[in-house]
């Protein structure tokens, strides 16, 4: 890619700007009693239409669900392929530009095509893009074995 990979709000692509918007929309959103802790979502589908997910906490604590996946869950759910999708954009109040955890990874790897954009952004306006080849090298890919065990 051509473009810088990282920056603060003035130089963001100006095609990422409205979908880094939408996830400071959807972190708003977030149901977070417990951590306080709120993070925003926003996925881009092969239509344009954007896609809001925040996280969802639990008191049981493990049920929370992350922005990531509640977004990528919806989209799916409202009848979108897996791997149609153009980039999703993730806000949190951090110090650098958020990063997605391990489960959003490898449901990331599992749903989204190896270079789709991920634009990682804070509160300040900070980001970084970059994919989930390398946010998560050797995802585990049940499909990729079902292919291997064929061949
Ligand atoms: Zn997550």
């Amino acid at each position: 890619m051509n473009q810088p990979q990282a920056g603060h709000k003035d130089n963001l692509p100006p095609e990422w700007r409205a979908l880094a918007d939408a996830a400071l929309e959807a972190r708003k959103r977030a149901y977070v009693p417990y951590s306080n802790f709120q993070v925003g979502a926003a996925l881009l589908d092969e239509q344009g239409v954007i896609h809001f997910g925040c996280n969802v906490e639990n008191g049981a604590y493990s049920p929370t669900n992350c922005a990531e996946r509640t977004a990528l869950h919806r989209a799916i759910a409202d009848g979108h392929r897996p791997r149609s999708f153009r980039a999703i954009a993730v806000t949190g109040d951090t110090q650098q530009p958020i990063t997605p955890c391990g489960v959003c990874r490898q449901v990331i790897a599992e749903l989204c095509a190896p270079d789709m954009p991920i634009i990682m952004t804070n509160t300040k306006g900070d980001w970084r893009i970059t994919t989930i080849t390398e946010l998560l090298p050797g995802a585990f890919s049940l499909e990729d074995e079902r292919n291997q065990a064929q061949s």
